[in-house]
């Protein structure tokens, strides 16, 4: 990544488009948190909020009343994710169908982890859909949404190569996939080689870096760990010794994942995807850093 800090960096945020991931709470603190978070990000006019489906359809209703308050009490355009991974077709559809129902027009679609956990063998349900391709094919032969779908720089820890992974992200476009988001990296040469390839293998659809701002390395480390993101070393030195400085770790995780949002920027990335972990004063800073501002309709874009 260059260290170079530039003038130039400060783009037209006219030409930046975001969209921030969320996960359905499961306590009342919990979802007093997001919607302060939600309130706090929503001025920045992201194109879309998406709101992760737990593993295995745990959080069925949670995601969907998630989506729904989104809808009724806000301005902001709710992406819902979803998942087939033990579940019959017709659950997945009616999941579907009701999003439909509530006014969701947009699907992160999933495979979904192996029910026995990353690391062992995926078994498709036997009345489900085979896997995400299917998926998409299914969610698009339901209703006009706009689906969007995962890809993975450093390959999926179920993929032998990267090339298997890219033909699994070609056929999910042909099936209509139109947006896909990437799992979290943190070398940018490695998201800039996959979009090579993914080009080169004539995949045109935006491809969005999923940038995750570090709130707690050795948590970010371990989730890291399990999907097949590498961490590098220079990203452990950064947090070195702050194991009980939350202050500083803030600091500097904002402005880690400015650096590598703003790295992307002079390499010709327009387009963003924020993990936000349901907090918005890390990304709200990143989003300040590239440029972004709050807009007047963004501002009372959630009812009272
Ligand atoms: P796919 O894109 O279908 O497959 C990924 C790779 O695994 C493929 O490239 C292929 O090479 C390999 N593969 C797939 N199936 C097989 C098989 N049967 N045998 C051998 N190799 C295979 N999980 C959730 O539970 N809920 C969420 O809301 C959620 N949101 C996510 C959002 C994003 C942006 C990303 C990147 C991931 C998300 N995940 C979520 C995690 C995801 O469900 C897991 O990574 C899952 O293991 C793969 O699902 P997928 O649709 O990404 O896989």
């Amino acid at each position: 990544m260059s260290s170079s800090y530039k003038p130039s960096r400060y783009v037209s945020r006219s030409r930046l488009k975001v969209s921030f991931e969320f996960f359905p709470p499961k306590t009342e603190e919990m979802e007093a948190t997001l919607w302060d978070s939600i309130e706090r990000l929503a001025p920045l006019n992201p194109a879309f909020v998406s709101v992760t489906y737990g593993a295995g359809g745990s959080t069925r209703e949670r995601t969907h009343s998630t989506v729904a308050r989104i809808i009724k009490e806000t301005s902001l355009k709710p992406a819902a994710h979803l998942t087939c991974v033990a579940a019959t077709k017709e659950q997945v559809d009616e999941v579907i169908r009701d999003y439909w129902a509530a006014g969701v027009r947009h699907i992160v679609a999933l495979r979904g982890d192996p029910v026995g956990g990353v690391g062992t063998r995926y078994e498709s349900h036997p009345g489900g859909y085979e896997g995400s391709p299917e998926l998409v094919a299914g969610i698009k032969a339901i209703g006009d949404f706009e689906v969007s779908v995962s890809a993975y720089p450093e390959k999926h820890p179920e993929s032998g190569s990267i090339d298997t992974d890219i033909e699994m992200l070609k056929r999910k476009v042909d099936a209509g996939a139109t947006r896909a988001i990437t799992q979290f990296f943190f070398d940018n040469d490695v998201y800039l080689r996959y979009l090579d390839r993914a080009r080169d293998a004539g995949i045109t659809i935006p491809i969005v870096p999923g940038i995750v701002p570090v709130q707690n390395f050795k948590q970010t480390a371990g989730f890291a760990a399990r999907t097949g993101a590498s961490v590098p070393d220079w990203l452990a030195r950064r947090f070195e010794g702050l194991e009980n400085d939350p202050a500083t770790r803030k600091l500097i995780a904002a402005a880690v994942a400015a650096e590598q949002a703003l790295d992307l920027v002079d390499r010709g990335v327009t387009d963003f995807h924020f993990y936000t972990m349901n907090r918005a004063d890390l990304v709200y800073a990143i989003c300040h850093l590239l440029g972004m501002r709050p807009q007047e309709a963004g501002v009372s874009a959630v009812a009272a």
